[in-house]
């Protein structure tokens, strides 16, 4: 064994440790996050609920509860005084008419380039083609892209594989006019797998990359910080489509952990005593001083 090891295992020398630029909040849930706080200072005898998570963030969320903001799945039947929040990830059309006529005021915190991509989608479907959606069905923000786009036609479809294009390639094939759109927070990579497949079977493809610019800086030098790091540390909710992303961006390249609090670091002792150079980085609903902690607990070795 040699020295240097002896001394990095039980001396812990300092590694290089950086930090991603574009780690944490980005300016959609930035602004989602001060705006409901912002609301409750302005409505202090309101109730105020957000119909699901605000952001995908356990410690958000218990955040804004001890403001007085509750994230709940269903709205109670009570609106008297009472504010709903939708969330950045936005809400089905049919929703946001329930909410008003239950008696809610409706503050809408959708992201604002989540509303271009509802967008998109109807005027793809308004101009007669064939809305495939790339993302995940079950998603909120597709939920959401596809229900707006429903409402203008019947052709659209939700994709995220191949083999979900394969299942739906007769339908797509016999309208030859296909209009794409994507999930604010799918990767480049991902979105041209299915891209290949769509293309034999259209006789026009008109793509909408909606991928959120805000997304594919984060993406993008996330994986420069691969390309020159023994290990990435990928911080926030494994619930989080864009942090999971990040963390599958990097996993080819080099060793890669996704933790959801620095105290998950102990669960990869071995790991992080072994490497180098440590980049760490984090998802759009990741807090600040979540990623300090992160980052100091690395750079004290405890
Ligand atoms: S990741 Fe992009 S689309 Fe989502 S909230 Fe942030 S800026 Fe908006």
């Amino acid at each position: 064994m040699s020295a240097s090891f002896l001394e990095r295992r039980f001396f812990k020398l300092p590694k290089n440790i950086q930090s991603a630029k574009s780690a944490g909040f980005c300016y959609g849930v930035k602004k989602a996050v001060d705006t409901a706080k912002k609301l409750k200072i302005d409505n202090p005898n309101k109730k105020i609920y957000i119909l699901g998570a605000l952001i995908h963030n356990t410690l958000v969320t218990k955040e804004l509860e001890e403001l007085g903001i509750f994230t709940v799945d269903e709205l109670p039947v009570n609106a008297d005084n009472a504010i709903c929040i939708i969330r950045s990830h936005g809400e089905t059309p049919e929703r946001i008419e329930q909410i008003k006529e239950a008696g809610f005021e409706v503050v809408d915190l959708t992201c604002p380039d989540v509303k271009k991509v509802q967008q998109k989608a109807v005027n793809l479907a308004d101009e007669g083609y064939f809305v495939v959606i790339i993302g995940k069905e079950n998603h909120p923000e597709v939920i959401a892209i596809r229900a707006n786009a429903c409402l203008h036609s019947e052709n659209v479809v939700v994709v995220n594989s191949v083999d979900e294009v394969q299942a739906v390639k007769d339908a797509l094939k016999s309208h030859k006019r296909i209009g794409v759109v994507i999930q604010t927070t799918q990767t480049i990579s991902h979105v041209q797998e299915v891209i290949n497949v769509l293309v034999p079977l259209a006789k026009e493809l008109k793509i909408e990359n909606t991928i959120c610019p805000s997304t594919s800086n984060r993406q993008k030098e996330t994986l420069e910080l691969a390309k020159n790091s023994d290990l990435v540390v990928v911080v926030g909710s494994k619930t989080s489509a864009n942090t999971t992303h990040l963390a599958q961006i990097c996993e080819p390249l080099t060793k890669t952990i996704h933790i959801e609090t620095a105290q998950e670091l102990n669960n990869y002792k071995e790991l992080i005593e072994k490497a180098e150079n440590i980049s760490v980085t984090a998802g759009a609903s990741t807090p600040q001083n979540l990623i300090e902690e992160v980052i100091n607990k690395l750079e004290k070795g405890e």
